[in-house]
């Protein structure tokens, strides 16, 4: 059910809403043509008890008085009843809103059913404050009973959660039955009148109803206690108190909260009505706050329901100093512009795009429509009977049952948006993983290259560009350590230049590094064919490694270089320069020890003897005979 703000919908829901929670949700019966006759009358008939009738509704019998003062005791009522005093109830209904002092009510019984002397009088509303009953019989014995919620639960003659007196009428005696109510909440007195079995019937039906009612209410309380224990999502805790608050006002409205929750405490059975009242719309828009998101989806609309939950918990607080016939009806009225507002704010985030809101509207839309249930039998649109009697129960069943799926749908959406959100992250994580790691394959490569060109040139001598006598080193060990596994020679060449101060000396040290260059490059072209490892060692001296060479062929190649330096002089800035160079050659022994250091002295004493003998000559290490060669 959609109601529009300013609408005659509104309207009725005010009507019903404080129909029930005053309790005015009994359906007026019809009068009989003769008690309608008498209603103009001062007094009613008397009412005539027999076989056929075990279950009566007594409005069209009773005739009631209203002390306004409440001073008046039994010698006093009787009185008004003797002067005429007492009238029938204005149209049949037994309902006076919230009344000062207190009324009495009369009927006249007589009892024909010869076998079944005990009556049970019962008022169909359970909150009223104070009732006493005097039977009055005629040979003047007076019977008084005290009840209602000022007295504790176990006052009652039967515990039963609407007030009920046990009636002794003795078949064929007539008996005045006088009923003193005074009460701060409303001033309704619908009476029954039933046999014991009648009763027993009776109310079997509605303890099977409430027993399904709350039975339901349990299970869903229970259900999604334990879900909020597990999921720990704030609405399903609004959810819980939602659902226990207002379980609460029908426990106490029904007059089940005095029954079994306080039965011996007669302040709360006064102040539980407001109490409950004001925790259940605390519960219910706290609840649809939280589920509607409305501090995100409609700023002006939270705040609003925020001020309810205020005005509910002051209400609240006051409801416990107030008296009854204060608070109840401001809280009561209230409830009406909550809940019209809880609608309104569901429709407007609907509209919004949200969608767990179609669902809390048609929630709420059932526990108004069961609501509205009671409001037509109370106005004779519907028919009372079991389904439109238990209205509230029906509607608010359906709508807790409906907001538990609610609130799993919204559940559902959470975590889907959720699920959704953390594949996106690691989407874009993944894809950042992958662009990073390109990004440090890039670098690591460039890094690589880096590093391999600065080893390069580490390894390269800078005026030269040939090996340096550190990376010479290295390959020569190899070199070593191969021609030993393989068994094939080895010989090393140690080539200095001669006189090469001279040549500094007279044409310039960047000429003299000229001619360093032009040597390198000349001794390199002429190794070209051999396979061989030159490296500079420092200064003007070369030395090359000869794999597979022994002494001779080494000192050939060596002989070969010389004549190569000696050919063609160096032409440096338009001068011929002749630059020499002596050669020691040394072929290395496998079973040797000392490495390379001892080849190098043994090729370093060759270029020694070389020098010795004149220079630009090749000679080997001394021990070995000289060759023809040089
Ligand atoms: P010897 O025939 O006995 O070897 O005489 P030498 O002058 O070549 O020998 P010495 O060891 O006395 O001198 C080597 C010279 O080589 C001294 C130095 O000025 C020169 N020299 C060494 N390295 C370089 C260089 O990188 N550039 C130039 N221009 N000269 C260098
Ligand atoms: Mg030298
Ligand atoms: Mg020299």
């Amino acid at each position: 059910m959609r109601c529009k703000p300013g609408t005659t919908c509104q309207a009725m829901l005010l009507v019903l809403l404080l129909a029930l929670v005053c309790g005015w949700t009994h359906a007026r019966p019809a009068l009989p043509a003769a008690a309608a006759a008498a209603a103009a009358d001062a007094m009613p008939p008397a009412l005539e008890l027999t076989a056929e009738n075990s279950r009566l509704a007594l409005n069209p019998y009773v005739a009631y008085y209203h002390d306004i003062a409440g001073n008046d005791g039994l010698a006093e009522a009787r009185a008004h009843l003797r002067q005429g005093d007492f009238r029938a109830l204005p149209a049949g209904n037994a309902a006076f809103g919230f009344q000062p002092g207190a009324y009495w009510f009369h009927v006249r019984l007589v009892n024909r059913n010869p076998v079944e002397p005990r009556w049970l009088l019962v008022q169909d509303y359970p909150l009223s404050d104070r009732l006493e009953t005097y039977s009055l019989y005629p040979d003047g014995r007076v019977a008084r009973h005290a009840g209602g919620d000022a007295l504790p639960f176990d006052a009652r003659s039967i515990r039963y959660r609407m007030p009920n007196f046990w009636l002794h009428l003795p078949p064929g005696q007539p008996v005045d039955v006088l009923l003193r109510v005074e009460s701060q909440s409303s001033m309704q007195v619908p009476l029954s009148l039933y046999t014991p079995a009648a009763f027993a019937e009776v109310s079997r039906d509605a303890q099977f109803g409430i027993g399904l009612y709350y039975g339901l209410l349990l299970a869903l309380f229970f259900y999604n206690l334990v879900l909020w224990l597990q999921l720990r999502d704030a609405s399903y805790f609004w959810y819980l108190l939602h659902i226990f608050a207002f379980g609460l006002v029908l426990f106490t409205l029904n007059g089940l909260g005095f029954e079994y929750l306080w039965p011996n405490s007669t302040w709360l059975a006064d102040k539980s009505v407001p109490l409950s009242i004001c925790l259940a719309q605390v519960g219910m828009q706290q609840f649809a706050r939280t589920f509607l998101e409305l501090r995100q989806r409609w700023r002006f609309g939270d705040y609003v329901g925020l001020g309810m939950i205020a005005f509910f918990v002051l209400l609240g607080i006051a409801s416990t100093r107030l008296p009854y016939r204060i608070s109840t009806p401001i809280a009561s009225a209230s409830v009406f512009t909550s809940i019209a507002w809880i609608a309104i704010e569901a429709v407007v985030v609907m509209r919004r795009g949200y969608k767990p809101a179609r669902l809390f509207l048609l929630a709420w839309g059932a526990f108004l429509l069961g609501t509205a249930m009671i409001a037509a039998v109370a106005f004779g649109l519907l028919p009372k009977n079991f389904i439109t009697a238990y209205g509230v129960q029906f509607g608010s069943a359906l709508e807790m049952l409906l907001l538990s799926i609610a609130l799993g749908y919204r559940y559902a959406g959470l975590r889907n948006e959720n699920e959704r959100i953390v594949r996106e992250a690691k989407n874009q994580l993944e894809h950042k993983v992958e662009q990073r790691t390109a990004e440090l394959r890039n670098a690591l490569g460039q890094l690589g290259d880096a590093h391999a060109r600065l080893r390069e040139s580490s390894q390269r001598d800078g005026l030269t560009g040939l090996h340096t006598r550190v990376h010479f080193r290295e390959r020569f060990e190899q070199l070593m350590a191969q021609a030993r596994s393989q068994a094939r020679p080895l010989s090393l060449l140690m080539i200095d230049l001669d006189h090469f101060k001279l040549i500094n000396d007279r044409h310039g040290h960047l000429t003299g590094d000229e001619c360093l260059r032009w040597a390198a490059r000349t001794i390199g072209q002429a190794l070209r064919p051999h396979g061989a490892l030159l490296a500079r060692f420092g200064g003007e001296e070369f030395v090359v490694g000869l794999p597979g060479l022994d002494l001779q062929a080494a000192l050939l190649v060596a002989e070969d270089l010389r004549q190569h330096l000696g050919d063609e002089p160096c032409s440096s800035n338009g001068r011929e320069i002749t630059v020499t160079a002596s050669i020691g050659v040394h072929e290395l022994d496998n079973y040797e020890s000392g490495g390379i250091d001892a080849a190098l002295q043994r090729a370093d004493e060759a270029l020694y003897r070389a020098k010795a003998d004149g220079r630009d000559c090749v000679r080997p290490a001394p021990g070995i005979e000289p060759l023809t060669v040089g």
